[in-house]
């Protein structure tokens, strides 16, 4: 019976949509059930032809009187036709209590009666004979299929209807409700497809996965080389970046259907029910072959086994091992690729990146400058935009920015450009948009004149120390309109990507963070609260620099290696990989560092105090300074390109 499950019906036929049956679907069991019911029933009812069940004796003496006209013998049983209508009523069986009215006993046209074969009566024959009596004779033995199903067809039925049961029972206490099925949506012709062309920035991830499309489209060429076929590919990097876009222009370049199912979605409440839906997304996508599986999150379900605690985790780990069984379930013929997404895979299960499992990784990065444009022109084509709308400038203004955020922006733009009426998307809507979603959106200027002159002054502080130090980004706006929890902000646009820092940029960018609190504490001999953020994030940076890049005088070391997954359990309890000495030599040399440089800032600043006031004087009346009225204030400056920035 187990084997029923591999009937499902193969091949392309079907839309989008469709839930596969998985082995026999519970309406075939109870049409079965029903038609054992109208078996039973008909083996009960009544014979349409009454017939009196008389005893042998009977049967002789009637034959003695010519009450018989015709007899068929079948086996050891005689039925036959009474020449007139017959009285008969069965013998009161014992311990029945008389009845008080006796019935009429009913007139019967036929009867029945057993022959007794083992005492024989050779007196028969001539006795039939002589009384004239029509005799027929049958063979009792059916075909030995008939009688085999007729005694043993209905216990099959039922015993097969049992074992169905208990099968579902224990796929998981819901089995019986279809929980057990996977919930993977299976997307057709109906679905939009997604080709390659709506991927931008993605180069060499796309050239790796051209390589499953490849395999999906002409498996024979690799099958022939006698090739192993890499089953499972994992993409990896960071949200928003097109992983499940990705996944899905495989299976619409590839044009396979595509089985999508997300790893939290595995997970549910009852032990049992994931793994048996891993099992049957893996049978639906065998059965459809050449196909794509694409198991979204994949994190959610591949943590390392063994950590957490709780039933859930149970489940997640049976579900796990489950997908671990499938994985190495293929066959070499089997054209089923298994795309997985995640951006943690740091906590997956080593056992899932073994070969033949996910031995394949393909890492979707950050897009970088030019892919930022290519992802603009995408997310831009569907939109009126006006012509003085500069991809290649907002590509600059959007470092950092995964797919999913610049499609985001896009549609932020839009939503601006509509509430202001205007007939396209205008570079300030996209300008506003981009301040919107690094920043929060615009809140009222400062009302206090004493609050707006120090934020004038903290904001000036900050960018003519990136306006005179060489080797920073270039300040590309400031403004004293508060953003979010920003009261000001100076905004730093490099002119190119860069993924390497040196030592001279990274101090540099300490000397700007700092350059708001020294300016304030020039012009009013006084800090405020609003340097905070400023703080924390020069002081992270210069910690950086000390413990992981040998940066600062304790040599060449890398302390801290992992600072980046507080939320693990496993992970907490391994701590600090350095002594009590050296952390605070390290806090030491932070603090050194951050002094030094805020000494050298203040001499700056000092220096140069007749610009600082121009600008700050400036800003209070313009709230907002460009790169051009900039340079009029300040001079030209000398500009190296570097990395961005935002600083309140
Ligand atoms: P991930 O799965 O990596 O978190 P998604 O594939 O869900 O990211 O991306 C979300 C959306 O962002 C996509 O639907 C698409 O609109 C946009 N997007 C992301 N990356 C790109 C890209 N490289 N090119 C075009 N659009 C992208
Ligand atoms: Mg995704
Ligand atoms: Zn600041």
């Amino acid at each position: 019976m187990a084997d029923k499950q591999k009937a499902a019906p193969g091949g392309q036929s079907g839309g989008a949509n469709n839930q596969r049956p998985q082995g026999l679907r519970p309406s075939f069991w109870w049409a079965v059930l029903l038609a054992l019911l109208v078996w039973n029933a008909m083996l009960l009812l009544p014979h349409s032809k009454p017939e009196a069940r008389i005893p042998y004796s009977t049967f002789l003496e009637q034959i003695r009187s010519s009450n018989v006209s015709e007899v068929v013998i079948t086996g050891s049983q005689i039925s036959g036709a009474f020449v007139k209508p017959f009285p008969w009523a069965a013998p009161k069986t014992a311990g029945q209590p008389e009845s008080g009215k006796k019935a009429a006993p009913k007139k019967y046209t036929h009867f029945v009666t057993i022959f007794p074969k083992t005492v024989g009566d050779p007196a028969l024959m001539g006795l039939l004979e002589s009384h004239h009596v029509t005799v027929e004779a049958r063979d009792s033995t059916e075909p030995w299929y008939v009688s085999l199903f007729l005694d043993w067809g209905p216990m099959l039925l039922l015993v097969g209807y049992f074992v169905w049961m208990g099968r579902q029972a224990s796929r998981g206490q819901a089995g019986l409700f279809g929980l057990g099925r996977s919930k993977a949506r299976r997307y057709g012709s109906e679905y939009p497809k997604v080709t390659f062309s709506e991927v931008a920035g993605a180069g060499e991830a796309k050239d790796d996965l051209q390589e499953v499309v490849d395999f999906l489209q002409k498996p024979q060429k690799y099958v022939r080389m006698g090739a192993r076929i890499p089953h499972g590919t994992l993409l990896v990097g960071p949200p928003g970046t097109g992983k499940t876009l990705l996944a899905r222009a495989v299976a619409g370049e590839a044009g396979v259907p595509f089985f999508h199912i997300s790893g939290s979605e595995f997970v549910e409440m009852f032990v049992g029910v994931g793994a048996s839906r891993v099992r049957s997304l893996f049978e639906e996508a065998k059965a459809a072959s050449p196909a794509i599986i694409f198991v979204d999150e994949l994190d959610a379900v591949g943590r390392r086994r063994g950590a957490g605690l709780g039933a859930t985790n149970d489940e997640r780990e049976q579900t796990l091992n489950q997908l671990l069984v499938e994985m190495d379930g293929f066959d070499v013929h089997q054209e089923v690729i298994v795309l997985a997404a995640t951006n943690r895979p740091d906590v997956l299960d080593p056992a899932l990146l073994r070969p033949g499992r996910f031995d394949r990784q393909v890492t979707v990065p950050l897009p970088d400058r030019e892919g930022r444009e290519g992802i603009l022109r995408i997310h831009t084509a569907k939109l009126p935009t006006a012509p003085d709308v500069d991809l290649q400038l907002l590509s600059r203004k959007t470092v950092g920015m995964s797919g999913a955020d610049i499609a985001n922006l896009c549609n932020e733009a839009a939503l601006l450009a509509a509430k202001g009426l205007l007939a396209q998307v205008n570079m300030a809507a996209f300008d506003e948009a981009i301040d919107r979603i690094i920043l929060g959106g615009a809140r009222p200027a400062l009302t206090d004149p004493n609050a707006r002159r120090i934020v004038a002054y903290h904001e000036s502080g900050h960018t003519m120390v990136a306006w005179l130090t060489p080797g920073t980004d270039p300040v590309h706006k400031v403004t004293i309109i508060p953003h979010g929890r920003a009261l000001g902000i100076t905004e730093q646009v490099p002119s190119e990507e860069q993924y390497n820092y040196s030592r001279t940029y990274l101090i540099a960018r300490i000397d700007v963070m700092l350059g708001g609190r020294v300016s304030e504490e020039i012009v009013f001999g006084d800090i405020t609260t609003g340097a905070e953020n400023d703080l924390i994030q020069a002081t992270r940076l210069a910690r950086r620099m000390v413990t992981r890049w040998g940066m600062g005088s304790l040599g060449p070391v890398a302390f801290d290696s992992d600072e980046q997954q507080p939320f693990l359990g496993y992970e907490l309890a391994r701590g600090k990989d350095y002594s009590e000495s050296t952390a605070a030599r390290i806090d030491n040399d932070v603090q050194k560092l951050i002094s030094e440089r805020s000494e050298i800032v203040t001499n700056l600043l000092a220096t140069a105090r007749d610009k600082l006031d121009k600008l700050a004087e400036t800003l209070l009346r313009e709230e907002t300074v460009d790169e051009t009225l900039l340079a009029q204030i300040l001079g030209p400056r000398e500009q190296i390109a570097k990395k961005p920035a935002a600083m309140s």
